[in-house]
């Protein structure tokens, strides 16, 4: 079976873009929060793709909604009602307490769709002169791949070589309602925020920011844009992330764990007369809210209130965060995070977080590093306190061994100098 796995990897090698560097493991089947490679061989999924997968994997209910749907019609034109779409949005809309949803696919697309009905707003609404919008957004920011999105990221390598960007946004340090409140002007049309900033380091901000950058939004006529795509629908124990600081956005865009993992579903939710500045024929997309799209969408929010999914994520979420603050170890830095999504962050000179995913890899349990040399925990939603356990208890054994490893390549350092 490891020669099937040489084969996809040089198939991958041979055919694929050199985007990413996949660990040398071959998922072939998945159930739950575990998945299984082409041996046999038994993973705990810690990062559930990303929040993608927060029903787990196949989730039956999901499945059911998916293939039925597909056996009764796939995809129509947005020219066309369908029988699915209304349902889907009107169920978004109630649960988010938002006035209208735009179906779109994935969540830089949904993104895209939120600046795109900022600018408009600015200038059909707010009255900001032609081509003056601007857009501030957060630092150490992730809004997906677009060039406009990347645009304004400040991961240099995001950026490199895919110049020239659209003008008219800015920046401002994350957590500083200060700096937000310095950075606004008349021409100011949004600011966009992730409330906890997933890729760039599961970073938490400061208790009340968000509520605060809410109210000087409101007081400056700016929309308030949530991304919370990776941090919504229940993965840090509220419904939004955003909830947390009693906040409701102008602006919220949803996607990842909204396709239940089975496919790309995203929404930008808004205000009504931020969504009424769209008329037909201004924004578009062929596949977005298609039928098949739609009914996941739907199943994924029944699915996530009737089997009361953000409370449990919120209690499992609690023991995650308890467990992994109680590991006593040297090499931890810090633990950030919320409900069940959790980031560990290592000290640069004792672990790398990279190989630290390679080693947990090996004991069966899948993760990512992310930026900050942060290890994410995101699980599915769906998992128990004794399956965290297990995940955390491999976790602190691999962080044994590397406290460990450092202490002797420093007594080495020592006896060499
Ligand atoms: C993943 C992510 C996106 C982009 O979603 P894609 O489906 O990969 O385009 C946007 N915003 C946030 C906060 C994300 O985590």
């Amino acid at each position: 079976m490891s020669g099937d796995r040489a084969i996809n990897a040089s198939l991958e090698a041979r055919f694929g873009a050199g985007n990413y560097a996949p660990l040398p493991v071959t998922i072939v089947r998945g159930e739950g929060v575990y998945v299984w490679d082409d041996s046999g061989r038994r993973y705990i999924d810690m990062m559930g793709a990303y929040s993608a997968v927060s029903f787990g994997h196949c989730h039956p209910r999901l499945v059911k909604a998916l293939t039925e749907q597909a056996q009764r019609l796939d995809t129509i034109s947005r020219a066309y009602f369908s029988d699915r779409l209304g349902p889907f949005l009107a169920r978004a809309c109630t649960l988010t307490g938002m006035d209208a949803a735009l179906p779109m696919n994935s969540g830089a697309e949904a993104v895209e769709t939120a600046l795109k009905a900022a600018r408009k707003w600015a200038y059909k609404v707010k009255g900001v002169p032609a081509g003056r919008a601007e857009i501030i957004a957060a630092e150490g920011n992730f809004h997906g791949r677009t060039i406009s999105i990347v645009g304004f990221s400040s991961v240099a390598q995001y950026r490199d070589g895919f110049g020239p960007f659209p003008p008219g946004f800015k920046l401002v340090p994350f957590g500083d309602a200060g700096a937000l409140a310095a950075a606004m002007t008349a021409e100011t049309a949004a600011f966009l925020i992730e409330p906890i900033q997933g890729e760039g380091g599961i970073n938490v901000p400061p208790p009340g920011y968000l509520s605060e950058v809410a109210r000087i939004c409101r007081a400056n006529n700016v929309l308030l844009l949530c991304d919370e795509v990776q941090s919504g629908l229940g993965r840090t124990g509220r419904l939004l992330a955003c909830q947390h600081d009693g906040v409701q956005p102008d602006g919220l865009m949803l996607g990842k764990a909204l396709g239940g993992g089975l496919l790309p579903v995203s929404l930008f939710l808004a205000r009504r007369d931020v969504m009424d500045v769209f008329t037909p024929g201004d924004h578009g997309s062929t596949f977005g809210g298609n039928p098949i799209a739609a009914a996941v969408g739907l199943a994924a929010l029944d699915t996530l209130i009737d089997e009361r999914l953000v409370e449990h994520a919120a209690a499992v979420g609690a023991h995650l965060l308890r467990r992994l603050a109680s590991i006593d170890n040297p090499v931890i830095r810090e633990v950030r995070g919320r409900g069940l999504f959790a980031g560990v962050e290592l000290h640069r000179d004792m672990a790398d977080a990279g190989a630290l995913v390679r080693r947990l890899f090996q004991s069966g349990v899948l993760t990512k590093d992310t930026h900050r040399n942060t290890i994410r925990f995101a699980p599915p939603l769906i998992i128990s306190e004794s399956q965290v356990d297990w995940a955390v208890d491999r976790f602190a054994e691999v962080l044994e061994e590397v406290a460990s490893s450092s202490v002797e390549a420093h007594h080495e350092q020592g006896a060499h100098s």
